[in-house]
């Protein structure tokens, strides 16, 4: 699943590539990805929007649409959350049909129609400059939302949210409070978006790793120490996730369709039986809930 620094990454490049653009028109073959609206009403409401801004809140997408006929509609935010597989790519496809089968066929080069990974194309928003704004997502968990703009600060999805990895708010005190009233291991606390939004399993593992905390370590028995080298690892992990672009060991690609590159310097996430890179003991591989977590057992003693 797109994490912070994946999440980010397409929104540094949407708020680049689309804002200043007016959606013209809008093709879907999977309507059930948009949320209470069918996929006539939802292209009734979306086209003639001008997109003003791109933000981003937790793992959340936030598209900010303004009507050009003021009197017709209010502004509105389109948010989406791009689940396991999504991810929005800026290309050219062309409409295949086959019966009344129809099959987007990418007509931009490189890694956009080279790498399967992108060919999952569920809608089209097409814009007021010739290019074309996809969203390609292989396992069809994408959420698609329209909402007035003045709702979002108390949508449901949002109205809960925790501070962000890089908000101030996010420091050891608040953590502290949070860890001493549960007794449940460390590493899937983190990943709860009410208590941080943007963190999920892979940076989950990294920052612990970093932190040098176990990831089955109980909550309540870290210090405050422990718990401020948390803080300060996750905002340098999702730092350096940023700049190199996210990771895509999984199906994660940018909005060019090209791979992050913090896959090649994780430390423990998707290394089981590999050398630590600080002390060449094989890392592990444990199940925490449903998901693995991975780290040294040298260098992350369980506490
Ligand atoms: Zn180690």
């Amino acid at each position: 699943m797109p994490e912070l620094p994946e999440v980010q990454t397409i929104v540094d490049d949407l708020k680049k590539r689309v804002t200043k653009r007016t959606i013209v028109d809008f093709w879907t073959d999977t309507p059930k990805l948009i949320k209470g609206f069918s996929s006539k009403e939802f292209y009734n409401q979306i086209v003639g929007y001008f997109i003003t801004d791109v933000q981003r809140r937790g793992k959340n997408i936030i598209f900010i649409l303004k009507s050009k006929n003021k009197k017709k509609y209010s502004d509105m935010a389109m948010l989406v959350h791009q689940k396991m597989t999504g991810h929005f790519l800026i290309g050219e496809w062309k409409l295949k049909k086959e019966g009344k089968k129809i099959t987007p066929i990418p007509q931009t080069k490189g890694p956009i129609s080279s790498d399967k990974y992108n060919s999952y194309i569920r809608m089209i928003f097409y814009l007021d400059n010739g290019a074309q704004m996809a969203l390609s997502d292989l396992r069809k968990f994408a959420k698609v939302v329209l909402i007035p703009q003045e709702e979002l600060d108390n949508f449901k999805d949002l109205k809960n949210l925790g501070p962000d990895v890089f908000s101030k708010k996010f420091n050891a005190d608040y953590l502290c409070q949070i860890f001493k009233k549960r007794k449940k291991a460390v590493k899937p606390i983190l990943l709860e978006q009410q208590v941080v939004s943007g963190i999920g399993n892979i940076y989950g593992d990294e920052l612990l790793f970093i932190a040098k905390i176990n990831p089955l370590t109980k909550s309540n028995v870290l210090s405050k120490k422990e718990v401020a080298k948390i803080i300060v690892s996750s905002k340098k992990i999702i730092k350096k996730s940023l700049k190199l672009r996210g990771i895509s060991s999984s199906d994660y690609r940018d909005t060019y369709g090209k791979r992050g590159g913090y896959d090649k310097v994780r430390y423990v996430y998707g290394r089981e039986g590999m050398p630590c890179l600080l002390c060449q003991t094989k890392i592990k591989r444990v199940k925490i809930g449903q998901r693995s977590s991975y780290f040294c057992p040298h260098c992350q003693p369980l506490k």
